[in-house]
């Protein structure tokens, strides 16, 4: 075969191939897109697992009807312009795939109305020629996008979507992920047209006690108790709950780097390392949010951005792990024990 340029659809189809593995990743991207454009409620609707249909609703800033069309097209994106603005990024996206992408491999609509816009927009586009037709619409300001038939024309991919069940609990899960990195944002989740999750807006100790307790689990949110240090770079906060008797907190391990959850060994070697320091169960749950200076960590690893590349490792790794050794020492202290009656 001669070198040839690949058409757009399949060059997006391929993109697709790293970023939509299955319904819940679609979540994840749109979701993150409605946090990137400021919204402070998002909505989620899914029918069957989200193969048959995912609506994802928000009030955030929207998209001007010049440039609906230009939204869905592959590496089109407003949130980085140069190199610099990638090295110190602070949204989720930059690399302008998403729509693009998820849009090759279903029949997706995209509906929004900007403040200064008197009407909303929509467009729609289905997978072949990537031609995008838009027209009038009824929405308040923010922005809609409508996913159905999730690899219709991708059979390879549908084939490996699993029970809707099972889809829906990893779409249940990637909401889990986000809600915690955001407790300020409302979040309402269902499934055939059944109410799942809602997640209110945090903004009390207690509402954020209430909150954790929701995503969590009570017991967990119960144990845990709060992790707070920090240095001129470096701030790490959140919860670790140590499992007692019969427990396990070991599906409770959440980290985030700068609001992005992350998986990263690096943490998971010094959770252990402190754990084991202090004779502690190695099966604990922990929310952690790490925060340091964008220029300090490389998230352009994964094109899921599952993964980030830390500047300065070892450095961040003896803060984790004093930070969390520290904690645990505290806790047992004798002043720190309930008082006997
Ligand atoms: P990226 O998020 O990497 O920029 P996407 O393909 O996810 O790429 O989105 C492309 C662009 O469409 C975004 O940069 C943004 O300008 C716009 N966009 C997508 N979703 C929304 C939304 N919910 N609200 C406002 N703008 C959006
Ligand atoms: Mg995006």
């Amino acid at each position: 075969m001669p070198i040839q340029i690949l058409p757009p659809q399949l060059a997006n189809q391929i993109a697709a191939g790293e970023v939509v593995e299955r319904p819940a990743s679609v979540v994840k991207e749109l979701v993150e897109n409605c946090l990137d454009a400021g919204a402070s409620k998002v909505e989620i609707e899914i029918d069957r697992g989200g193969s048959k249909r995912i609506l994802i609703r928000d009030n955030g800033i929207g998209i001007g009807k010049s440039e609906l069309a230009l939204a869905l097209s592959r590496h089109a994106t407003s949130k980085v312009a140069s190199l610099d603005d990638l090295e110190s990024i602070l949204s989720f996206g930059f690399r302008g795939e998403a729509l693009a992408s998820i849009s090759s491999v279903s029949r997706l609509t995209l509906t929004s109305k900007t403040q200064d816009q008197s009407e909303a927009w929509q467009a729609y586009a289905e997978g072949q020629e990537m031609a995008v037709k838009v027209q009038p619409a009824a929405h308040p300001v923010g922005t809609s996008v409508l996913v159905e038939d999730l690899f219709f024309n991708t059979p390879a991919r549908r084939r490996f979507l699993r029970a809707d069940k099972t889809e829906f609990n990893h779409i249940d899960e990637a909401l889990r992920r986000i809600a915690l990195a955001k407790p300020s944002i409302h979040f309402v989740l269902s499934h055939n047209g059944k109410l799942v999750r809602q997640y209110r807006s945090a903004r009390t100790e207690r509402q954020h006690q209430q909150r954790l307790a929701a995503i969590c689990g009570g017991k967990f949110a119960e144990a845990a108790f709060a992790i707070s240090a920090g240095n001129e770079q470096l701030q790490l906060h959140g919860h670790l709950g140590i499992a007692q008797g019969e427990q396990s907190f070991s599906e409770v391990q959440y980290f985030y780097v700068n609001g992005r959850i992350v998986r990263d060994r690096l943490v998971n070697h010094a959770l252990r390392q402190a754990l084991e320091l202090h004779g502690q169960r190695l099966d604990a749950g922990f929310v952690l949010h790490l925060e340091l200076p964008p220029q300090e960590v490389d998230v352009n690893v994964h094109p899921a951005k599952h993964e980030v590349r830390f500047h300065q490792a070892r450095y961040v790794h003896d803060f984790i792990l004093q930070g969390l050794s520290d904690a645990i020492a505290q806790l047992q202290s004798p002043l720190a024990a309930p008082s006997a009656p």
